[in-house]
């Protein structure tokens, strides 16, 4: 067995993942922690400019409300979504993202995604929620800025490092071990506070689609349930499969 060396590094705030989730977590808190003097460390299995399920760009921004147009309210996400999903939702957080959403797509923008708009300006809808945009670059795009700020403030990014477990000191997360998918190295890091956004679980439950379309996964196959099983293992209370 190969002789792997092991890498210790001390952070503040540890970011698992380098999907959309982490990149906007790296963003915001690259911002806060040079403030008060803080370490961020951000860590993807992949390389984040094309990691994720978002990897090879989107075609729609999937929830917009339109607050600056007068086009919806928060009040009407949440309606929206109780009706969705049959009353079974908490209207608190939803209700939280429905008023942070529009301002990430307004940087979005700003960082130079393509959103379509009409002869007047406005965003051109799919749907309700939806808004068209040109997204080969999405991922790109939502990378460099998450990149730019953790390089501003002087924080590493470790790419192609695979978490394995939670770091655990009784009942506390206090960081997180993985190996390198390149090199014959393992990895602890240790943090006060420990993000988890190593995206979702595929294939976990039997999907109503029958012939054929058992084999369609909405969600990528490599989305292999990291987040799930770190949570887990770190003792959170699973409510919301
Ligand atoms: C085919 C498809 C089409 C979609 N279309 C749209 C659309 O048009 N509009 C829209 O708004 N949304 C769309 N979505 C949904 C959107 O892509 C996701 O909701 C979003 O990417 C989720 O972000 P995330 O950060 O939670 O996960 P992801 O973006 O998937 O990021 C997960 C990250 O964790 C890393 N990771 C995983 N395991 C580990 C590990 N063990 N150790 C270290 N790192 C790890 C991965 O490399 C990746 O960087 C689409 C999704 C799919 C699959």
């Amino acid at each position: 067995m190969a002789n792997f060396k092991t890498v210790e590094v001390d952070t503040d705030l540890l970011i698992l993942g380098g999907g959309f989730a982490a990149c906007g977590a790296a963003v915001e808190a690259a911002y806060w922690a040079k403030k008060n003097g803080l370490k961020v460390t951000m860590v993807d299995k992949a390389a984040m400019d094309r990691s994720g399920a978002c990897a090879m760009g989107l075609s729609a921004i999937n929830q917009y409300v339109g607050i600056k147009d007068g086009e919806n309210t928060c009040e009407d996400y949440v309606r929206y979504v109780r009706q969705d999903l049959m009353g079974i939702s908490r209207e608190d957080l939803v209700y939280n993202i429905a008023r942070h959403v529009d301002s990430s797509v307004h940087l979005f923008e700003k960082w130079g995604l393509k959103i379509w708009t009409d002869e007047e300006g406005k965003y051109v809808h799919e749907g309700r929620w939806q808004l068209m945009i040109n997204g080969e670059s999405y991922k790109i795009i939502i990378a460099e800025a998450a990149k730019n700020a953790m390089n501003e403030a002087g924080y590493e990014i470790y790419e192609r490092v695979f978490i394995t477990d939670p770091l655990m000191d009784g009942d506390k997360c206090v960081g997180a071990v993985g190996f390198s998918t390149r090199e014959d190295e393992f990895y602890v890091f240790k943090a006060k506070a420990t993000i988890v956004a190593m995206g979702g679980a595929v294939h976990v439950f039997r999907p109503r689609s029958v012939g054929e379309g058992i084999g369609r996964s909405w969600y990528p196959p490599f989305q292999s349930g990291s987040s799930a099983y770190f949570t887990l293992k770190a003792g959170a209370e699973m409510t919301c499969q």
